[in-house]
């Protein structure tokens, strides 16, 4: 009772940086050209190990999309969002599919991502074209 169910990852992956549950396998990686409000945020297939938050609309770089926020369970910490829905055509892609922010996770060889000091747009998001 009360006890998580966490999933062991085995090979290359990213993990919570503050509690270290596993999070993303980097095979599941689908794109690394995405930003988010702390610089560098990467598209992955699969993610496990999380919650979801309330859906909201959100408007990002490439337009208009549903997302849900997805937090950590072990600890809590918001560590991206999914993407619900796409409402451009072009980036229908998307759906289904889960952004991590690289600055909330190691990496899989234990990096720490630092924060970038460039100019972010609130909510970004980007395409790989
Ligand atoms: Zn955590």
């Amino acid at each position: 009772m009360g006890r998580l169910f966490v999933i062991t990852l085995e090979g290359s992956f990213y993990s919570c940086k503050h509690c270290r549950t596993h999070l993303a396998l980097s095979d599941d990686t689908l794109s690394k050209s995405f930003h988010c409000r702390h610089g560098k945020a990467y598209l992955f297939d699969k993610i496990v190990n999380v919650t979801v938050g309330e859906k909201e609309e959100r408007t990002m770089i490439t337009g208009l999309h549903t997302v849900v926020d997805i937090f950590c369970v072990g600890c809590g910490s918001l560590v991206g969002w999914k993407y619900e829905a796409a409402h451009e055509k072009s980036q229908k892609y998307k759906e289904g599919k889960f952004i991590l922010e690289r600055f909330k996770v190691l990496g899989p060889d234990g990096s720490y991502y630092v924060s970038s000091q460039e100019a972010q747009v609130v909510g970004s998001d980007a395409d790989d074209a």
